[in-house]
């Protein structure tokens, strides 16, 4: 555009030292400058007399002091005392310098904001801001705004910077009027004043609620540049080109003869979807999801036939080793009768045996080829690659996606996800991807019975092991995760297992853990899948994709360290089968507030969506996006949860822009996001 806007994208005008630390706060050009908003304000406009000032809110009062002292009891704390006629009150310092003690010399007359609070000794107040004022010094005209900010940026040398920009910055509108007027939402310049310089008679509170229009403008804004971004990396993939790809289905129908049960209504539904994807001219990027159980692994299987029978090769990656060889095993017991060639590729294969499945990939005897991130490794060559399937997508980064593309013709890529995406987030950050769901169990499921016992009644659940192995079943018990020392955690593996087989010496209790060698897992697995053992005791890898309908109890060693999503994966290991099955959460007391939040949730419902709805809640949208975050523009000021109907009308609003008003919609993310990663442009 024209001037305004590079004066928008210029480098701030500070020494370099400073440039750094504004860096650090995202501010890159002088534009971040206006946008970067106050946290809350502080109210210097109005002065109150001791003796009439409210407790619980910040107050300004000014007073003369009467006696300052330094004393050691109870600790270490500089105490002055103040009055103004009205009353008196001890400002009370807990840290201080030397130097600030002068401040407070006998006469000098000081301005303190801050709560005042009833002390042990009467009325004070707990490190204020202060001031030496000379009498009838004056007021603060508005509020004043306290931004984020890092140590050395002081709030004035912030606050000058913003006001300054605030004068020199270009803030009209750049969406047409046509899209705004129906929305009736503040002009962006009106709110981008009003929050950086409020006029007098705002008060903190009015400025704090995020209803203000203000703010409102505000987030609509940032959610429309996040839409219009993520719309423009769709857009930027449905140009790349891929295969056409269009299966007879001859291979799908003799493995859908060969299998024990009919595909649910869902699973037809998404494969539709997959294959229709398939069928155009440009890389699918499909997340399928659903929840534990749901049976992705079959969609994902017949998928592959898709491509397979189109004369293409298929890559299928799951993040841990654990993970992929079940898929190997499960993929090969059903493509082998097929006479379909599987390679499986892992990082700690011999080399001869890694170079062997090299070349079978390369020389396309492998149609399909199972592994680990070693699948994405430069040495990897495939034939002819038309479809990667990424179980667990979360865990890879993004940069691993796309080195996946660079690989001959850019494959369709399907990725897989057992931790459910809340509604809100797969409209926003995952608004560049289509997704299906899988919102139905197979039939013949049985509900899970949760149960929450203390670590003092673990006897009783050492009972009921017992009882589980004594009817045929079989259990998993899962020790806790720590995060701080894998040595720890493999010990109290080892304990549990030690503990187990000596309570229960009639029954053949196996052991898993992270350090053990994957065949060595494998045999044990494999072990426990065929019934030659009763209980199986495990660190969490064996947090996804394990499949044993047999086993009906599920115990969780320190429940209250794990996350939501962990929760709930494991306890989707078991109802797998006919059986009645448990899931008993151990914990220990006592539990911190968020433990208990946490344990509440999975405690009272099943449903992953739900699960996942409250994790987000909990937690932020930071933790589920896992490797997504990184190149991903973040949302500073909306709130999915709160601002849905503003993320609703960004997303239908950002199409039209598109289409209609290329140019506005460039002015608006190169308002929000120039310098950001992920810039696309219309
Ligand atoms: P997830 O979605 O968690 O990866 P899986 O693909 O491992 O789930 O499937 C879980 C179990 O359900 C497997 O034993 C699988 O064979 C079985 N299964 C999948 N689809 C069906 C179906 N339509 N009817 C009955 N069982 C099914
Ligand atoms: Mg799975």
């Amino acid at each position: 555009m024209t001037p305004p806007t590079d004066l928008a994208n210029q480098p701030p005008t500070v020494p370099a030292a400073l440039a750094k630390k504004l860096e650090k706060l995202g501010i890159r050009r002088r534009f971040d400058l206006v946008l970067h908003l106050p946290l809350r304000y502080e109210d210097e406009t109005h002065l109150y007399p001791i003796a009439d000032a409210p407790y619980g809110q910040p107050v300004l009062v000014e007073g003369a002091v009467v006696s300052h002292e330094v004393s050691f009891k109870p600790r270490k704390q500089l105490r002055v005392q103040i009055e103004d006629g009205s009353g008196v009150l001890l400002l009370r310092f807990i840290h201080f310098y030397p130097s600030q003690i002068k401040q407070f010399a006998e006469g000098s007359r000081v301005r303190a904001l801050g709560e005042i609070r009833r002390g042990f000794l009467g009325d004070e107040m707990v490190h204020p801001k202060t001031r030496e004022v000379r009498e009838g010094a004056p007021l603060a005209e508005s509020l004043t705004p306290v931004y984020p900010t890092v140590n050395g940026l002081t709030q004035p040398m912030l606050r000058k910077l913003v006001h300054g920009e605030l004068r020199l910055q270009q803030l009209g509108e750049v969406l047409p009027p046509p899209l705004l007027e129906p929305l009736a939402l503040q002009p962006f310049a009106e709110a981008i004043r009003l929050l950086h310089q409020p006029p007098p008679e705002w008060s903190a509170q009015q400025l704090a609620d995020p209803r203000l229009p203000a703010w409102q403008r505000l987030k609509f804004d940032e959610l429309l540049a996040q839409q219009l971004s993520m719309r423009l990396a769709y857009r930027a993939r449905r140009q790349g080109s891929a295969p056409r790809i269009v299966g007879d289905g001859s291979l799908s129908a003799r493995l859908l003869q060969n299998l024990p049960f009919q595909l649910t209504a869902a699973q037809r539904r998404v494969l539709e979807d997959i294959r229709a994807d398939l069928a155009l001219p440009h890389p699918m990027h499909r997340l399928l999801q659903g929840d534990v159980g749901s049976g992705k692994t079959i969609v994902a299987a017949l998928a592959a036939l898709s491509a397979i029978e189109a004369g293409y090769q298929v890559a299928l990656m799951a993040p841990t080793e654990i993970l992929a060889e079940q898929h190997y095993l499960k993929l090969s017991g059903w493509l082998a009768p097929l006479g379909i060639g599987v390679a499986w590729l892992s990082g700690s294969l011999r080399k001869k045996a890694k170079a062997q499945a090299l070349e079978e990939i390369a020389a396309g005897r492998c149609r399909l080829a199972v592994g680990t991130h070693a699948l994405f490794q430069d040495d990897v060559r495939f034939e002819r690659l038309g479809l990667a399937i990424v179980d667990e997508q979360h865990r890879f980064g993004v940069g691993q996606r796309l080195a996946l593309q660079g690989k001959g013709e850019e494959p369709h890529q399907l990725m897989m996800s057992a931790t459910p995406i809340p509604r809100t987030l797969a409209m926003s950050f995952y608004a560049d991807l289509d997704v299906s769901v899988i919102d139905e169990l197979p039939p013949g499921r049985t509900p899970i019975v949760t149960k929450l016992i203390g670590n003092p009644r673990r006897p009783e659940v050492v009972g009921l092991v017992e009882r589980t192995c004594a009817e045929g079943q079989q259990a998993y018990w899962v020790c806790p995760l720590i995060e701080e020392s894998e040595a720890l955690q493999l010990q109290t593996a080892v304990d549990s297992h030690q503990q187990l087989q000596q309570d229960l010496p009639g029954r053949r209790i196996g052991l898993v853990h992270g350090r053990m060698k994957a065949a060595e897992k494998a045999v044990v697995m494999a072990a426990f899948a065929g019934g030659e053992l009763d209980v199986l005791v495990a660190t969490t890898v064996i947090e996804v994709g394990v499949d044993v309908p047999n086993a009906s109890l599920m115990v969780i060693e320190h429940a209250e360290r794990m996350g939501l999503a962990q929760l709930h994966q494991l306890r989707g290991r078991v109802g797998r089968g006919s059986a009645r099955s448990v899931c008993v959460l151990l914990f220990d007391s006592p539990l911190s507030d968020l433990a208990k939040a946490r344990l509440k949730v999975i405690y009272e419902n099943v449903d992953g969506f739900e699960i996942a709805r409250q994790d987000l809640q909990i937690r932020g949208p930071g933790e589920f996006l896992g490797a997504r975050q990184s190149g991903l523009p973040m949302l500073r000021f909306a709130d999915l949860e709160q601002d849905q109907q503003l993320l609703e009308a960004a997303r239908d609003l950002a199409p039209q822009l598109l289409e209609r008003w290329p140019q506005a919609a460039d002015a608006h993310l190169e308002r929000w996001l120039a310098g950001k990663e992920q810039f696309l442009k219309a």
